[in-house]
């Protein structure tokens, strides 16, 4: 067992190699990942200054030159190739998404020691990362990955609006017994709040299958013993 090096949490290494980042913060990573090809529309839509989704209203005016906002401008700057630390330094708001997405793409092609592939302008190389995330979870640099594509991410959905929604699921989880499992858009798991285990939807589903009958029987159980307490005695005449 070691300790994840982004949310501290004992985990354990799988057989192959080293692991400095736990499942859990991968796959919040691998949700990310997903995540942003999809805010990006969504971007560009909020980036008149009183259009786009942002303000709830149709999309038109298109004669009327329209200011844009300064800080979506930010978000959607160019993917300038360069090491992500020097954007940091000349930058005083959020780093550009695309930007903070070719220059972790450029660090983990030049830690493995390969060529990035060619950059394509509607490739914003989120695959890239997802195809070496495995890889990128045994290096410490992760904490500062993790840091970025997060602050990308939460910046974006700020301005779109777009706060994934969170469902919590009926049955307990099975780790901790807690109620405190979650589903979340855009991520691939069912997450305990407790003790941070992972489920997959199909794991969820033969879980709840196999305690919920039994869950349900004890708590009718309990609902009659209770009505039948609670029943008042017959009034005297
Ligand atoms: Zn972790
Ligand atoms: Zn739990």
């Amino acid at each position: 067992m070691s300790s994840c090096v982004i949310c501290r949490r004992a985990h354990r290494d799988r057989g192959d190699a080293h692991r400095t980042a736990c499942d859990r913060c991968e796959h919040r990573i691998r949700g990310w990942l997903r995540e942003i090809p999809r805010q990006l529309p969504l971007l560009r839509a909020s980036l008149a200054l009183d259009g786009g989704p942002a303000q709830g209203r149709p999309a038109g005016r298109a004669h009327s030159p329209l200011p844009v906002r300064g800080d979506v401008l930010d978000l959607l700057g160019p993917a300038a190739p360069g090491p992500v630390r020097d954007h940091r330094g000349d930058q005083s708001g959020t780093l550009p998404v695309l930007a903070t997405v070719y220059a972790w793409a450029e660090q983990i092609a030049a830690a493995r020691g390969r060529d990035l592939p060619p950059f394509r302008p509607r490739d914003d190389y989120t695959r890239y990362i997802a195809a070496h995330l495995n890889y990128a979870c045994s290096q410490v640099w992760i904490t500062d990955l993790h840091t970025e594509l997060g602050e990308a991410v939460h910046a974006a959905r700020a301005i779109t609006r777009t706060e994934p929604r969170r469902r919590p699921k009926d049955a307990p989880c099975p780790g901790c017994q807690a109620f405190a499992l979650v589903e979340e858009d855009w991520q691939p798991y069912i997450e305990c709040g407790t003790c941070g285990l992972l489920l997959s939807h199909d794991e969820y589903v033969a879980h709840h299958r196999a305690v919920m009958p039994p869950l349900y029987r004890t708590a009718l159980r309990l609902t009659l013993h209770q009505a039948a307490h609670n029943a008042p005695e017959d009034e005297p005449k």
